[in-house]
């Protein structure tokens, strides 16, 4: 009891901030565990309350449960609880009153407008992601949410010994540095079980660790990852790319992955734990051909050996480099496998279905 006030009185300036802004027809919708504090306070000014848990365990463990028990006092006023996979609800929480909705992509964001070869790779020149290449008139240009158009204009920090050039192959992991996304895995695996058989690159890209003020693991993580790379042979260091992209325009930055993803001969995702693996959907989204390990609601998404390839032990880097080493050497395998991938988000992964599933949800809850 004495931990619960004490998680309320702590969020009481944001929930008094929030009253402002909240009318009586309204519905708040509370995203992840961090604002579980706030659904009593926002309870009290009379609107319906929704709470919205984006992260999930695939076994609850003893800390899970704990965390839980704390939590469920606050989840428990809400007038209904979102989780993104059934098994990721919790079992101390009212289940009459959650619901399940899968996250979905924006396929009209910049992160995921379609774009011809030629801009993507204008994108990857102009972001220093590439080494130029002869102009072939496309301006390194995306839409952003308001129907404008943006270019890009701000460079990556890439670590490298030699640039990509248009010609090269590349692997691509998008993720913050964080070691539940196993960046050290990701680059062994390649090492060891990828570049002895295929020419391809590996570009692991994710934020520029400075601009992420919530991730105060990132430096340490990338801190690793670079003295990781000292340690492998030069002629497959001289293939890794770690690309930190900015994040002064979200936009902009969304461009850069977009330009990435559709660039990329084969996208991996080889987290070791995932809520539910956005950039998973986005790269099969772009009819890529996704490598991702069989966790959390990556398994939603792919089916195995149809619409991506899903790896049974994530650490097991000899089947990572396996099936990352059979897509680039089947080309057709590859662009079938990334075909039906599309296809796989079209059906279910696209906003839409998203927005109707609110819909529906906001329906019981008003009428
Ligand atoms: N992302 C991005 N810029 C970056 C790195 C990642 O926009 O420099 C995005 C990525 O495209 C995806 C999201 O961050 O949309 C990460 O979501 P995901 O569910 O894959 O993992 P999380 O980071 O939430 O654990």
């Amino acid at each position: 009891m004495a931990r619960s006030c004490s998680a309320a009185t702590k969020l009481a300036p944001s929930a008094h901030a929030f009253a402002h802004l909240i009318r009586k027809d309204d519905v708040v919708i509370l995203h992840d565990p961090q604002t579980a504090g706030l659904v009593p306070a926002i309870r009290a000014l009379g609107v319906p309350v929704v709470w919205r848990c984006h992260v999930g365990i695939d076994s609850a463990n003893r800390i899970a449960q704990d965390t839980w028990g704390f939590l469920a006092p606050y989840v428990n006023q809400a007038d209904a609880t979102v989780f993104s996979r059934e098994l990721f609800a919790w079992d101390v929480l009212d289940g009459s009153r959650h619901a399940v909705i899968t996250p979905t992509i924006d396929a009209f964001a910049a992160k995921n407008e379609l774009l011809g070869e030629p801009t993507v790779n204008a994108i990857l020149v102009a972001a220093g992601l590439r080494s130029p290449t002869a102009a072939d008139g496309a301006p390194p240009a995306f839409t952003r949410m308001d129907g404008s158009i943006g270019q890009v204009d701000r460079r990556a920090s890439v670590i490298e010994e030699q640039a990509l050039r248009r010609e090269d192959q590349y692997v691509l992991q998008v993720s913050r540095w964080d070691s539940l996304k196993d960046p050290m895995g990701v680059i062994q695996g390649f090492s060891d079980h990828i570049a002895p058989h295929h020419p391809a690159h590996l570009v692991y890209a994710g934020p520029a660790a400075a601009d992420v003020a919530d991730d105060p693991e990132a430096t340490a993580v990338l801190n690793e990852v670079l003295s990781h790379l000292d340690e492998l042979p030069p002629d497959v260091r001289a293939r890794i790319h770690l690309a930190m992209l900015p994040l002064t325009d979200a936009e902009e930055n969304a461009a850069m992955v977009n330009a990435l993803q559709r660039g990329a001969a084969v996208v991996v995702q080889k987290s070791l734990a995932e809520g539910f693996g956005l950039t998973v959907a986005e790269a099969m989204w772009k009819g890529r051909p996704v490598v991702a390990s069989r966790i959390g609601g990556i398994q939603d998404q792919i089916e195995d050996g149809v619409s991506g390839v899903l790896l049974d032990d994530p650490t097991d880097l000899a089947e990572y480099g396996a099936a990352v080493t059979m897509l680039l050497l089947d080309p057709a395998a590859a662009a079938s496998m990334g075909a039906a991938a599309q296809e796989r988000v079209r059906d279910q992964f696209l906003g839409p279905r998203s927005l109707l599933a609110y819909l529906y949800l906001l329906e019981r809850l008003l009428v």
